[in-house]
């Protein structure tokens, strides 16, 4: 992939927009690019350089995510009360292409997040994030949600665990935690090559071909599905709490470093003889300050809130309310009815994977995980589980869609799988996630105005900001949408259930 018209291949200290940016070390990468921490000389902080595959195709989608970006990241959401939703949206800081031995790529620079959801829920093995942590990340995406479908004209259409990233808080303090690490183990190398007197050079910890991605692929526990299944009985162990070493540690985990370990806050902590030469070489405060000029210790380095603050990222599938680029949208898991069955979508297929999103943090499981069998399709089994657990599909949605025949007999039967069994959402979280009746009545009721199968009634976005369940939300306690109406459906928003018609110009 790093030949022409692939991946660029960057290296440490290398600069890119006329020596603005200076290359430090890869924080990931996707289909599209690979992503870079970097410092920014202007402004003298750290930046995320998404650099694109030099490709045509990938060059055009990453000019039409950039239109996008620029959308969703423009000012005006401070000046139109759209203040705090709009913090909620990964912002464009910068655009320019770069010209290196693969081609021309599409550089956008973004502000340094961390981890992403799915790493949150691995971390809580998945069995679901404290629901006090939900409501703050559920209440955060729904306002960007909101700010993008109302404000902006964008549709998402990826939303999903992978697509939200937390804030990190102090990203230069972690910088700084992440150049020592880096300076520990280049040392540790040096040492090691001594040592061993060896004459071959082994790779940099920058070496572009270092492959690995941040953001992992996604394996799943097995047999833990909701439908056809027997209910798990026994009590599931407690999570453990998200203390703030687990949290620094998600930190940390973010520059793709694996797990730190405890550092000493001076050069000559309980070290044997041996190793004391490359602590003190590795670790003087001199040094630690000469980095960023910050000489916090790492006690204070460590100090966290419990705010949880995510930001919806990955526009490189995004779409405007009134110009739809594809209908084979959204990740699978999170794919709602009305695209399955091929009918017309809107803003609302957004809500749909959001409550899936929700769901999932307060479980650890995917609401819906289709499988193929030898006698349906995936699509045919989705269709089964989305009935299973929400009722029958509207028939409006069976008249419209283009896939309707192939599902669906002339009965408005499933063609292919005939005994489902009907478990409601309420009953799921008390009986397979032994939620207490009250919390599970509220949960279902808070999630199911956005499983609505008929997406001109789904509830919207700035309606659900307002309901009872996230009253308490830790740091949003009174933020309130009095334009929008609890359980109110988004029909009102342009393009919320069918594409806009007329004539785009974006
Ligand atoms: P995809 O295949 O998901 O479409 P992509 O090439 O469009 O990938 P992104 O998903 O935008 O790229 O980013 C790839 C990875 O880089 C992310 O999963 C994340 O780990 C990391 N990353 C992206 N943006 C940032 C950021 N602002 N701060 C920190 N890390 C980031
Ligand atoms: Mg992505
Ligand atoms: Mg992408």
């Amino acid at each position: 992939d790093y030949k022409p018209g692939g991946y660029h291949p960057a290296s440490r200290g290398e600069l890119y927009n006329n020596g603005r940016y200076i290359l430090v070390r890869k924080l990931g990468w996707g289909h599209f690019s690979t992503v870079w921490l970097a410092k920014d000389t202007v402004s003298n902080a750290h930046v995320a350089m998404k650099v694109v595959r030099s490709d045509k195709v990938y060059t055009e989608a990453a000019l039409d995510e950039i239109k996008l970006l620029k959308r969703v990241s423009s000012s005006d959401g401070f000046l139109e009360g759209f203040c705090e939703a709009s913090k909620h949206i990964l912002s464009l800081l910068d655009n320019f292409t770069h010209t290196g031995p693969n081609g021309k790529h599409v550089v956008m620079v973004f502000e340094v997040l961390g981890e992403n959801l799915l790493a949150l829920i691995k971390k809580y093995e998945h069995r679901g994030i404290p629901t006090m942590y939900v409501k703050q990340i559920a209440k955060q995406l729904l306002l960007g949600l909101d700010y993008m479908h109302r404000k902006c004209g964008v549709i998402h259409t990826d939303i999903k665990p992978e697509n939200v990233l937390m804030e990190v808080g102090d990203v230069e303090a972690i910088v700084k935690m992440v150049e020592l690490l880096d300076k520990q183990k280049r040392d540790q190398r040096k040492v090691h090559r001594r040592a061993t007197r060896t004459s071959i050079e082994t790779p940099t910890a920058t070496a572009v071909s270092s492959r690995s991605s941040t953001s992992g692929s996604r394996e799943r526990v097995s047999g833990r599905r909701l439908r056809r299944h027997t209910l798990i009985t026994g009590s599931q162990p407690l999570p453990s709490p998200l203390s703030s070493t687990n949290f620094f540690e998600i930190k940390a985990q973010m520059m793709g470093q694996s797990l730190p370990r405890p550092m000493p806050t001076t050069p000559k902590t309980n070290v044997s003889a041996g190793e004391e030469e490359q602590a003190t070489n590795s670790l003087s405060s001199m040094e630690i300050s000469n980095t960023t000029g910050d000489d916090r210790t790492e006690e204070e380095l460590r100090t966290d809130s419990d705010v949880i603050q995510v930001k919806i990222a990955d526009l490189g599938n995004a779409c405007w309310f009134d110009e739809h680029y594809t209908n084979s949208i959204q990740t699978r898991e999170y794919r709602s009815p009305e695209v399955i069955i091929g009918c017309e979508w809107g803003a609302s297929a957004d809500i749909w994977s959001a409550a899936c999103l929700i769901f999932e943090l307060l479980t650890g499981d995917f609401l819906f995980e289709p499988d193929e069998g030898h006698s349906y399709s995936k699509d045919d089994d989705h269709i089964a589980q989305i009935v299973e657990l929400l009722g029958e599909i509207p028939s409006q949605l069976l008249r419209t869609g283009r896939h309707a025949r192939s599902f669906f007999n002339s009965r408005g039967q499933l063609r292919n799988i005939s005994k489902l069994k009907f478990w409601p959402l309420k009953d799921v979280l008390r009986e397979k996630y032994k939620f207490p009746e009250e919390e599970a009545q509220t949960i279902s009721e808070f999630l199911l105005p956005m499983l609505r199968l008929n997406p001109s009634e789904r509830a919207d976005a700035g309606g659900m900001v307002n309901h009872p369940w996230l009253n308490d939300t830790v740091g949003l306690e009174g933020v309130q949408l009095s334009e929008r109406q609890l359980y109110g459906s988004g029909a009102d928003i342009p393009g919320w259930y069918r594409e806009v018609a007329g004539h785009p110009r974006h």
